[in-house]
């Protein structure tokens, strides 16, 4: 079931600040989707390769899929004939197989830059040393993808100064590398915000919130 009030409310407050959303429908049944659908939504993220190729075979062919979990490199080219964006580019070697696979399927992916900003050392991304190591190696090479920008998770917190803080610290590692422009290297993309700190994150330069439980209910 889905919450219709609460996915009108979320879609008219962003539309304000020209802000994506990314419904997350992970372990969501197809009908939750098709109803969100209904409704005019198009973007839907998942986060697990198996449910996704299901659900993309079953639903209309315009929904753009967004990859928003760990990819294992195995799994790329199970996604690539169809993927829109994929989120958590958290290797280079990850970026590199993506380029690969998307090659074979003739098609250019947009990705972006997983970066690490939680406390927690379980989350996957980039620091920022490797961040600024990635930018230094030669990208150019990498034909079949485009890095739009960059996507974070804060911590499982309710601080919000900590919240923001880390939520800053994305925004301003964006900032280095949004004048660093290629071929393949286009940021216009700040992934950050969930259910419980959406808000927050817009006020901090997110461009594009991923929310799952408050459209879909508890997972
Ligand atoms: C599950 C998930 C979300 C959505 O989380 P909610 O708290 O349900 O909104 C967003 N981003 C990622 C990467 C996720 O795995």
């Amino acid at each position: 079931m889905i919450n219709e009030e609460v996915y009108k409310s979320i879609t008219e407050s962003i539309k304000l600040t020209h802000t994506t959303l990314v419904a997350v429908s992970k372990t969501k049944p197809t009908s939750d989707i098709e109803a969100l659908y209904n409704l005019g939504q198009r973007d839907f993220g998942e986060n697990y390769v198996q449910e996704l190729i299901d659900k993309q075979g079953l639903l209309p062919s315009d929904i753009r899929w967004h990859f928003i979990g760990h990819l294992q490199r195995n799994k790329v080219k199970y996604i690539v004939p169809f993927i829109y964006l994929i989120q958590g580019v958290d290797s280079y070697n990850l970026l590199k197989e993506i380029n690969i696979q998307a090659g074979k399927a003739n098609r250019t992916i947009d990705c972006l830059i997983q970066i690490h900003i939680a406390q927690e050392e379980t989350k996957f991304g980039f620091d920022e040393a490797e961040l600024d190591e990635l930018f230094s190696t030669n990208l150019a090479g990498l034909t079949h993808i485009t890095i739009r920008g960059m996507m974070g998770m804060a911590s499982f917190s309710e601080d919000q100064q900590l919240l923001r803080k880390e939520f800053r610290r994305l925004t301003s590692l964006f900032d280095k590398y949004k004048n660093f422009i290629t071929p393949n290297c286009h940021l216009s993309t700040i992934s950050m915000g969930m259910s419980g700190d959406y808000l927050l994150a817009i006020e901090e330069g997110s461009t594009m919130v991923r929310i799952g439980s408050l459209l879909f209910g508890k997972r």
